[in-house]
């Protein structure tokens, strides 16, 4: 007989696939296979026709319109086509670099892509500092739009250690400066409530495989009435901004996760936050030097974050590895470890002498998994700090 798989508690890295929305990709790869460019017979007909449908419920899961959704190969792409799009076009118009910003806990896609930039002359690039829990300085944000900002690029929710940002708030500071805010929204789609429109926001990228969609494919939203260059050029597909024949099956499954999220999104999240409730207590009451990371109050319901003192992250993963399928929230004990993530947040230095373990819960979560779960870190944990 095979041994059992390992719980999976890393929906944070990727999602297993909906199987309506496996449904949905097999009908566009086997099926309706056409290209979408090709409207001269039927099969390429359909393919536009699955494109287009698809792009409404995008846009509806994020409060956009559906003109304004680009599909992408997922959110990397996403995010370099607005950031290096808008300040390569910016700087084709103004001649000069501009002002972006950040907080140093992004995506490395982010922060990355704005460094590169800030290299090539082509942006000045500063990072907005936040506090313990993740949680961004909004008097220092706006002081920086008082020194001058062009852009800011601010995540939903970040990967690590779930801290949702007041995405309302900080589009309402930074309205009064003309700042252009671009938002990642990888975790935070079909989670929690986004509202494109109502905020302002020039850019949004999601993408699938973080919501029961298949990797490879996501989107970026872009305002009506913004043109960033492209990364790419070819045949002009998608208004010129991103060429490339459409990649229907995962356009389709897209189109199809976002519909059930926006449909199955509260009473998941209310379920699943109660199972990570239920795990962050069990823990708690027999680990009482357990650190609970991220914030309190903004942290996505399926996110926990934590941290044991005295236990080195591979020492752990490493003991629980048969079993739980979870992630190092920090890449060592010493000194400060090697997340970026974590070497962001101004903690004490000996805060970061602890194993650090980033769990996530998702769709497919069940009561069981979490009693189990907890039972296995509670023995692991005893076992790698005796003198706890
Ligand atoms: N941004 C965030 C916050 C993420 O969590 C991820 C995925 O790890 C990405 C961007 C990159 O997404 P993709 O894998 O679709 O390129």
């Amino acid at each position: 007989m095979s041994e059992p798989r390992p719980i999976y508690l890393d929906y944070h890295a990727t999602t297993p696939v909906d199987p309506r929305v496996l449904a949905v990709m097999v009908h566009y790869l086997s099926e309706d296979f056409g290209n979408p460019s090709n409207l001269a017979h039927d099969f390429g007909t359909k393919a536009h026709q699955a494109v287009i449908a698809a792009a409404l419920p995008v846009a509806e899961l994020v409060g956009a319109r559906r003109h304004e959704v680009v599909f992408t190969s997922g959110a990397t792409e996403s995010i370099n086509l607005a950031i290096q799009g808008h300040v390569r076009a910016s700087y084709r118009q103004l001649q000069r670099p501009i002002k972006v910003a950040s907080m140093a806990l992004e995506h490395k896609a982010v922060l990355d892509t704005c460094r590169y930039l800030a290299e090539e002359g082509l942006a000045h690039y500063q990072t907005i500092p936040v506090d313990a829990c993740g949680q961004i300085d909004l008097a220092a944000l706006e002081k920086a739009c008082q020194e001058g900002l062009d852009l800011l690029c601010v995540m939903a929710a970040n990967n690590e250690i779930g801290t949702v940002y007041p995405l309302a708030k900080i589009s309402a500071l930074v309205k009064p400066y003309g700042v252009a805010v671009f938002v990642d929204a990888c975790q935070a789609a079909g989670k929690i409530p986004l509202d494109f429109q109502q905020w302002g926001l020039a850019y949004l990228a999601l993408t699938a495989h973080k919501m029961y969609g298949p990797k490879g494919v996501g989107a970026l939203v872009v305002r009506d009435n913004l043109h960033p260059l492209p990364l790419m050029w070819g045949g002009g597909q998608q208004k010129g901004l991103r060429s490339g024949t459409l990649n229907v099956p995962g356009i389709a499954a897209l189109g199809e996760t976002c519909r059930l999220r926006k449909l199955e999104m509260a009473e998941d999240e209310a379920r699943i936050q109660q199972l990570r409730d239920r795990l962050q207590q069990m823990l708690q009451a027999v680990l009482p030097n357990m650190r609970v990371n991220g914030s309190a109050t903004h942290r996505l319901a399926g996110n926990l974050h934590v941290s044991f003192p005295g236990v080195s992250t591979y020492g752990l993963l490493h003991k629980v590895r048969s079993r739980l399928a979870l992630s190092a929230g920090s890449a060592c004990s010493s000194a400060k470890g090697s997340s970026h993530v974590l070497q962001a947040l101004p903690w004490p230095v000996d805060a970061y002498q602890a194993a650090a373990i980033r769990m996530g819960l998702g769709k497919w979560t069940t009561s069981e998994d979490i009693e189990q779960t907890a039972q296995i870190l509670i023995a692991s944990v005893n076992t790698l700090q005796p003198n706890r």
